[in-house]
């Protein structure tokens, strides 16, 4: 190859100085770097094959132009879930509600007190506030949050039963997700496993032998999240556990994983409620079913939450101002009887949901072809497992360009393909998210034109 041709690539400050660059409100700096990316790309690949065609400066310009607005776009954006799983690990499980959504920008944009107390003009408790509503809510005595749930199972075996053998039936040695492992964090927290029963079968009498072998001095239940035993299963219940526990003095433990407020809304779910009244310390999920942030809630005695707040763990593992405000928000809209966003959706009304899909499909027919279908859901997020929401969706063709087209939209909608259609399902979709996807489709169809 020769060296002309790489000579005759054209100029950063030509390329800059086009009109597409110049007049673009992108910040100066972000244009180079996509500029100068666009060019050393080019160099490569002459110099690779040195016959490659170098592309007229008006197509560079606009290949600067395109690199330039994806780097200007954060990784972590909004996307519409069309998926119908209102608790979507991927797309960060629940959203907040508005007055969640609310405090998080008030106390981010400026200062706030997150450790302050405006009454005495002195420093503050951080969750304070949080505790006393979280307690208001279930009935425990004591409140903490930390950040997130698997940060508060570590925190409650380590603070509580380091050293101790803990009692933990074989059907419950689950895995959450992301390698966190019952087994392994309990390890970690310097407690001995003692494994009671079987996987499908696990009776009181188990965790009773358990204990007066002097092989274990704690209890722990856990929820088993994300999988369901069916068939011939056996398990010893809360209340049970709780009266075995107070008979011999020991402390029972419970990770709740998803912590359901209210009883009738989710079926099969222990309520928190119930799970405070027989274990002496709960820990469950702030955003599972409870709707909020990020966040691990730990309910329970006074002075085992009183010992676990001391602890030096739990200042490594606090949660930060913003999912406090979140968590604040959320608390106060269970205290004021309003359901979080994601609470509503899991419980949403059969008729209602196949009415917005008729909604939905009249306003999407003038743009493709599509039809309203049932759409069975699920809670997402390792909550109620094997419970199969009725829901309803609109079936778009052709599933997989419309798919990837949606996917590739300014506000990407996330759907999901069945049956070689593109399923939208109605549950998860948020006020104005119809729009979004309307405009979207108005802008495929054109492309077909
Ligand atoms: C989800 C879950 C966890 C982990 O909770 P995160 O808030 O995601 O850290 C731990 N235990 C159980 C039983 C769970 O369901």
């Amino acid at each position: 190859m020769s060296k002309n041709r790489l000579s005759g690539l054209p100029k950063m400050d030509v390329l800059l100085a086009r009109p597409e660059l110049a007049g673009c409100p992108l910040p100066y700096a972000l244009v180079r770097r996509a500029a100068r990316q666009v060019l050393d790309d080019l160099r490569q690949a002459l110099l690779a094959d040195g016959e490659a065609a170098i592309p007229s400066e008006e197509v560079l310009a606009r290949q600067v132009l395109a690199l330039a607005h994806d780097l200007n776009r954060p990784h972590l954006r909004r996307v519409v879930n069309a998926a119908g799983v209102p608790l979507h690990t991927n797309l960060g499980r629940a959203p907040l509600s508005p007055r969640a959504a609310e405090a998080v920008r008030q106390v981010s944009a400026g200062y706030c007190t997150v450790e302050y107390d405006l009454d005495r003009g002195a420093r503050g408790s951080r969750t304070g506030r949080i505790e006393e509503l979280l307690k208001e809510l279930t009935g425990a005595e004591g409140a903490f949050v930390v950040n997130n749930n698997a940060a508060a199972v570590l925190l409650m075996l380590s603070v509580l039963t380091p050293g101790l053998g803990v009692a933990i039936s074989r059907g419950e040695l689950v895995e959450i997700g992301g390698s966190f492992r019952v087994p392994d964090i309990m390890a970690r927290s310097g407690a001995t496993l003692v494994e009671v029963g079987t996987t499908n079968k696990t009776r009181l009498s188990d965790y009773a032998a358990a204990l007066d072998s002097g092989a274990a001095q704690a209890l722990l239940k856990v929820h088993p999240s994300n999988f369901k035993v069916v068939g011939f299963t056996q398990a010893a219940e809360l209340p049970q556990l709780g009266e075995l526990a107070r008979e011999r003095s020991v402390p029972l433990l419970c990770d709740l994983g998803s912590g359901a407020l209210s009883a009738g809304l989710f079926p099969g779910e222990p309520t928190v409620e119930e799970a405070v009244r027989w274990a002496d310390v709960v820990c469950f999920s702030g955003d599972k079913l409870l709707g909020g942030p990020q966040a691990g809630i730990l309910l329970g005695k006074a002075d085992l939450i009183a010992r676990i707040r001391s602890d030096p763990l739990a200042r490594a593992l606090r949660l930060d101002k913003l999912s406090l405000a979140a968590l604040e928000g959320t608390l106060m809209d269970w205290r004021d009887g309003m359901l979080p966003p994601a609470a509503a959706m899991l419980g949403a009304d059969e008729a209602i949901l196949c009415k917005q899909a008729e909604e939905l499909a009249a306003l999407l027919t003038p743009l493709c072809p599509c039809e309203v279908t049932e759409s069975p859901g699920e809670a997402g997020g390792g909550s109620m497992p094997g419970v199969s929401l009725p829901g309803w969706a609109v079936a778009l063709t052709p599933a997989e360009e419309l798919e990837q087209f949606l996917r590739g939209w300014e506000t990407p909608v996330i759907g999901r393909i069945h049956r070689g259609k593109l399923l939208l399902d109605v549950r998860t979709l948020l006020p104005g998210d119809e729009d979004i996807i309307a405009a979207a489709l108005s802008r495929w169809k054109e492309g077909k034109a």
